[in-house]
């Protein structure tokens, strides 16, 4: 239905999971910005408003407005867009704060305009957004927060995604310390190859990963929940991360391990009651060394962004 306003919620994502490094990604349900969407007859994109940070407004600074004209263009649309942009997901946290607003602002515009374009096109829109953000089209982010659920990026260029089976008990714990990591140091002390022999380790586990999501193999997923490549150079940036991942283990987590490139830390747990409880052991780590941080809980967001009431 075509509707000349519409609220969206557009959740945050984990990117990477442990051994899907710059491939997988999953979507939150607890935590996401709201967008508000109008089409007007003027042509463009105009950022209205934002609240909650301090961003910028114009259209060619703002990845929602870069992600929106890039789709403008393509369709050769006349008219235009004014949106507003309610942040809750901090920006540099890790857990797709502008992948967030470079989605949302093309899943919805495609709502209003009568849904001319793929869930695969409009991944490549927003991706011009995450351009702006990082320097590079990336998609393990905006990807899981058009298709909803799991992605899986298996090639940028060209574009091939594929969606994963989200286990109905799959739960995600997230802590986001309140330090800044920019996204580039956390590329730079990237090591730019790495041995065969942690080559076999990852995809091993990444293959077994995306099995044990399909068989709903709990045991699976939590064995495979490793990252012998990234996270050991990574973690060195993120204070108490070894005891954090101990006391989310000891907890019961399935795996935990950073959050795209950081600072902020994920656990997967099987159900709901787990996932709280692994997120409390989480937290007190991170306060017995004073640093504030936020705890979210959530399922696995399977819709992706959806219309508000
Ligand atoms: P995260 O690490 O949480 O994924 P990103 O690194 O993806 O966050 O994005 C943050 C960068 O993008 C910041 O430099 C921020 O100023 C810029 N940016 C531009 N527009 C937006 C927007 N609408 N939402 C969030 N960040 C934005």
């Amino acid at each position: 239905m075509i509707k000349e306003q519409i609220r969206l919620f557009c959740p945050a994502t984990i990117a990477n999971i442990s051994c899907g490094f710059d491939v997988l990604g999953l979507a939150l349900d607890s935590i996401g910005d709201e967008m508000v969407l109008r089409k007007v007859s003027s042509p463009g994109i105009k950022i209205t408003g934002i609240t909650g940070q301090d961003l910028p407004l114009e259209t060619d600074k703002n990845v929602a407005g870069v992600a929106g004209m890039a789709m403008i263009k393509a369709l050769e649309y006349k008219e235009g867009f004014e949106i507003e942009i309610h942040k809750k997901i901090k920006p540099g946290s890790g857990i797709g704060s502008s992948a967030a607003s470079a989605a949302g602002v093309v899943w919805g515009m495609n709502q209003l305009m009568g849904s001319p374009c793929s869930d695969h096109q409009l991944v490549q829109f927003a991706m011009e957004g995450e351009k702006l953000a990082s320097g590079s089209a990336h998609a393990d982010n905006v990807a899981p927060a058009i298709y909803g659920g799991i992605t899986l990026v298996r090639s940028s260029s060209p574009l091939d995604i594929i969606r994963i089976n989200s286990p109905e008990l799959l739960y995600a714990s997230v802590i986001h310390p309140h330090i800044e990591i920019k996204t580039s140091d956390s590329r730079k002390i990237l090591k730019t190859s790495i041995s065969l022999a942690d080559g076999i380790k990852q995809w091993g586990n990444l293959g077994a990963l995306i099995a044990g999501l399909f068989k709903e193999d709990y045991a699976l997923i939590s064995r495979s929940l490793e990252d012998h490549i990234i996270e050991p150079v990574r973690s060195i940036l993120i204070p108490g991360f070894d005891d954090i991942k101990k006391a989310a283990l000891a907890a019961g987590a399935l795996g935990c391990g950073i959050s795209g490139s950081g600072p902020s830390i994920f656990a997967l747990s099987k159900g709901g009651d787990k996932a709280t409880e692994v997120a409390k052991a989480m937290s007190l780590e991170l306060s017995k060394i004073k640093l504030n941080h936020d705890t979210y809980v959530s399922v696995i967001n399977t819709k992706g962004i959806y219309i508000l009431p």
